[in-house]
């Protein structure tokens, strides 16, 4: 099966740290993947500390949050401005793409969308938008072709704001198969590609999932003749939990599985079918995410 790849960086850290190991990794085993980067300031101290009540502080404890994120991460902006990524890291961004991986944007300040979004107006979230997409072009030498909101923080509001920009395709909801998003009654043209699978974060700690069987329950979790994406965090996959991530490359690979940019997802999609996003939820993540409706997490409220 073909698995689409991809790997959100959120933090100034995962870019510095977790990129470059990713990278190695995906050399070895000769695997692009698309990168969705942030690339404005990092925020994500705040973030996380903002997170801080019951059911998040039972996640830190689970995931090790510490352990997982590093103290620098939970620290930055908390006290001070964040770095601003695209400006110190220029080089790492630029790298990823020249290797021949699809790069394209997360975010402009990863915090800041997740924070906010819900109160966000049309100008705020397409301002958002336009930073990022400068940033990235200037790095690039042109205009990123897909886009991927933080946290799956997405509505019909931002859908429509991304529509102003060139984007080939977005990834901003869970769902189980690649389509165009329906928004007041019209069909949009860009198509998105949902993530399918779990994140590390949602399944460690629950069900008996633990580092040792993690590779097996993921892979038992891929539906034949299906879209078949999943999401690794620079942050994680790509620093602490970086062994465990490549004996699940490893495993999948042995088992003739093959990992794919989820560009490569959309030229071989059959069909791209309309459909609607909706607030749902995910067993193992705090507060709504956006989910394609009448999929696992979508239904109408
Ligand atoms: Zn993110």
């Amino acid at each position: 099966m073909r698995i689409g790849l991809r790997i959100d960086v959120d933090t100034f850290r995962g870019t510095r740290i977790g990129v470059p190991n990713l990278c190695e990794v995906f050399v070895c085993h000769g695997i692009k993947a698309t990168f969705f980067f942030s690339v404005g300031p990092d925020n994500m101290g705040r973030h996380l500390w903002r997170l801080l009540r019951p059911a998040f502080l039972w996640k830190m404890l689970r995931t090790k949050a510490s352990r997982l994120y590093g103290w620098d991460i939970l620290l930055r902006g908390t006290f001070w401005p964040g770095p601003v990524i695209g400006k110190r890291l220029a080089g790492v961004i630029r790298d990823a793409a020249q290797v021949g991986h699809e790069v394209g944007l997360h975010a402009w300040d990863h915090h800041a969308w997740q924070a906010h979004i819900d109160r966000m107006d049309a100008d705020t979230i397409c301002r958002s938008l336009d930073w990022g997409a400068e940033m990235l072009s200037e790095l690039l030498g042109h205009p990123p072709i897909c886009s991927a909101v933080p946290g799956w923080k997405c509505n019909d509001r931002v859908l429509k704001e991304k529509a102003r920009f060139a984007f080939r395709y977005n990834s901003d909801c869970r769902g189980d198969s690649i389509f165009r998003p329906v928004v007041d009654g019209r069909e949009l043209l860009q198509p998105q590609i949902p993530v399918t699978l779990p994140t590390y974060d949602e399944v460690i700690g629950r069900d008996g999932v633990s580092n040792d069987n993690y590779s097996e329950y993921l892979l038992g979790l891929l539906r034949p003749g299906k879209l078949n994406v999943l999401t690794i965090h620079a942050e994680v996959e790509g620093i602490v939990c970086l062994p465990m991530f490549e004996r699940f490359v490893g495993l999948a690979l042995s088992r003739g599985h093959q990992f794919a940019p989820l560009g490569d997802m959309l030229r071989e999609s059959p069909r791209v079918i309309p459909s609607r996003i909706v607030p749902g939820e995910i067993p193992g993540r705090e507060g709504w995410v956006a989910c394609q409706l009448s999929s696992p997490c979508g239904t109408e409220k």
